[in-house]
């Protein structure tokens, strides 16, 4: 860890820990009497809604805190989680970390040998799971022989009858039964207080640990007004789920503000999260591209409108401009989108504009729009060539994009991959334009630049002219081998139900809107395009699959 000169008259200021658990207990304090609502998982109750506040929140979390020290759980010590957005799992993010112990959100979606390999890697003491995980717990446990107890995330009633998982305890039951010290207790603000493996397209999934003090800037410059702006007028969803970079950090920036939280529990098709939004009048929510596809396919498609939605974040992946224009100009919600990845506890950067943007015509403004943004204060970037030099800030040099700053990894959990950092500096396998106004742009990840001639094509920016198109659900942009230019374009579309479209036509499409050696060199029909369990696009596996494909001659 690097050090710093000290000043002979430091001190002066109380030293108070930033503390996951202060956040929760400011809510109680202050926000006390403002509602979580929760659509619960078990049989039986999926049609229901469990209601509480910040307060009851609170008195919870501090219980489960002193149960799980009652079970042994030391400092450090980590706890898996295997669940939804629900009430139960955001006390364990306060009760875990707040007890000195790591709160380890695990994807479900991973593929089980994975999921093993995750637990054990992390030596997870304590795996937490919804019942929806029943049957995927049962399968894994016996692989995963450092787990010293499997807390089933429900009450009595609701406890199955023989399942085949060693020491299963009852969430509501071990909270009940906690004794000991009834106050949270202080530490170290640097203690690791959360883990989350990244989704790793090659080899196995790193972890990131992040402190108490990382989670607590990160929660603060999160809330701010130029980022996602969120507060105790609003009413959050968070439909990225809490196992996906802690629903980026909205668990936290909620609390911190007052918002009033609605958690969808696994109901993430269009019908039930449009009928949640409207029941309970949500004015602000997160997630990736294709969960908002769904949510705004069913609302469009049935001439539906919001009553109270207002502002979302997407990222996790670029958000294709036609789905954008549609939230903004159809269905009248504000779009602000955001970059970021597990190793920044995810938040980097945010769309928006600047006063003096206001004047500009409506569709420059919506190309800035439509730029992953500027950065956070706390996120230092820049961008350099293959030899490490850095690029100007004129928006049309890409390089490589690199990053520090206090809630961004330096290294991997147990030291996996050995040193990462570039001189101090992050490399976030991301190549990206900075304009002279701090706006940065993806054009693509590294690996999946497409290198033709010596140039590079950003496949970013042809997926997106693709999707603009009326018959185009979804499209992939890939290089394959050619003889001549080394990689060409090819272009993987999922055409939407119903729709007819053509290669030609689709080629057609492109034609003024990218330079001439842009055009991708051939179109493929696909039934489906592959994604993983973050819901992004597998371009590795497309690539796998289409290496042999031969583009026709030009
Ligand atoms: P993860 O750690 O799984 O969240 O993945 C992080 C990666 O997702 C980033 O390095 C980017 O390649 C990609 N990503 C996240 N947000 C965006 C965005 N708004 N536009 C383009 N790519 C994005």
């Amino acid at each position: 860890m690097q050090t710093y000169p000290h000043s002979p008259l430091a001190g002066q200021m109380m030293d108070q820990p930033l503390a996951i658990s202060s956040i929760l207990q400011f809510a109680a304090r202050h926000y006390g009497a403002t509602e979580i609502v929760s659509r619960p998982v078990e049989p039986g109750l999926q049609d229901t809604l469990h209601r509480y506040t910040w307060r009851d929140c609170e008195r919870r979390a501090r219980r489960m805190a002193r149960a799980l020290a009652g079970r042994g759980v030391a400092m450090g010590e980590r706890v898996g989680t295997l669940a939804w957005n629900g009430y139960r799992h955001l006390e364990l993010y306060y009760a875990v970390s707040g007890s000195g112990a790591v709160l380890h959100t695990i994807n479900p979606r991973l593929h089980p040998e994975q999921i093993a390999y995750i637990v054990n890697h992390a030596q997870d003491r304590i795996l937490c799971f919804d019942i929806t995980f029943l049957a995927l717990v049962e399968a894994i446990a016996p692989h995963c022989p450092e787990v010293r107890a499997f807390v089933l995330m429900t009450d009595r009633a609701h406890m199955p009858d023989g399942a085949a998982i060693p020491n299963l305890l009852c969430y509501e039951d071990l909270l009940d039964g906690a004794t000991g010290e009834d106050a949270w207790p202080v530490f170290d603000e640097n203690a690791a207080a959360a883990l989350c493996y990244t989704s790793g397209t090659t080899g196995n999934p790193k972890g990131v640990l992040y402190s108490h003090r990382s989670t607590v800037l990160h929660a603060y410059a999160s809330a701010l007004p130029n980022v996602l702006n969120v507060g105790a007028l609003d009413t959050v969803l968070p439909v990225v789920p809490m196992f996906h970079v802690n629903a980026w950090g909205l668990p936290y920036s909620a609390p911190l503000t007052g918002a009033r939280l609605v958690l969808p529990g696994a109901a993430l098709d269009g019908k039930s999260l449009y009928d949640l939004f409207e029941a309970e009048g949500v004015t602000f929510s997160a997630g990736v591209p294709t969960v908002w596809r769904g949510l705004v396919d069913y609302v469009v498609e049935r001439g539906l409108r919001f009553s109270t939605f207002r502002r979302t974040v997407i990222g996790g992946a670029a958000c294709p401009p036609a789905l954008m224009d549609t939230l903004i100009d159809t269905l009248g919600v504000q779009v602000i989108h955001g970059w970021g990845m597990t190793e920044m506890s995810p938040l980097g950067t945010t769309g928006g504009l600047l006063a003096r943007h206001r004047t500009l015509p409506a569709a420059e403004q919506r190309a800035l729009l439509r730029k992953q943004g500027h950065a956070i204060f706390g996120v230092d970037m820049k961008i350099v060539d293959d030899v490490g030099a850095e690029l100007p800030w004129d928006g049309r040099t890409a390089g490589h994009l690199l990053v520090r700053g206090p809630w961004i990894a330096a290294r991997y959990f147990r030291d996996e991959g050995g040193d990462i950092l570039q001189d101090g500096w992050f490399p976030t396998g991301d190549v990206a334009t900075i304009d002279a106004d701090g706006f940065m742009q993806v054009t693509d990840r590294s690996k999946d630049v497409i290198k033709s001639g010596g140039e590079w094509i950003g496949s970013i920016d042809l997926e997106n002219i693709a999707m603009a198109h009326p018959a185009v659900l979804q499209a992939a942009c890939i290089g394959v081998s050619h003889p001549k230019w080394d990689e060409r374009p090819l272009l993987l579309v999922q055409r939407r139900p119903g729709m007819a479209l053509g290669r030609e036509e689709l080629l057609r499409f492109f034609e003024g809107k990218v330079a001439r050696f842009w055009m991708p060199d051939d179109v493929v029909f696909v039934e489906a395009l592959p994604t993983g369990a973050t819901g992004k696009i597998q371009k590795n596996r497309l690539r796998e699959q289409f290496k042999a494909h031969r583009l026709p001659a030009a």
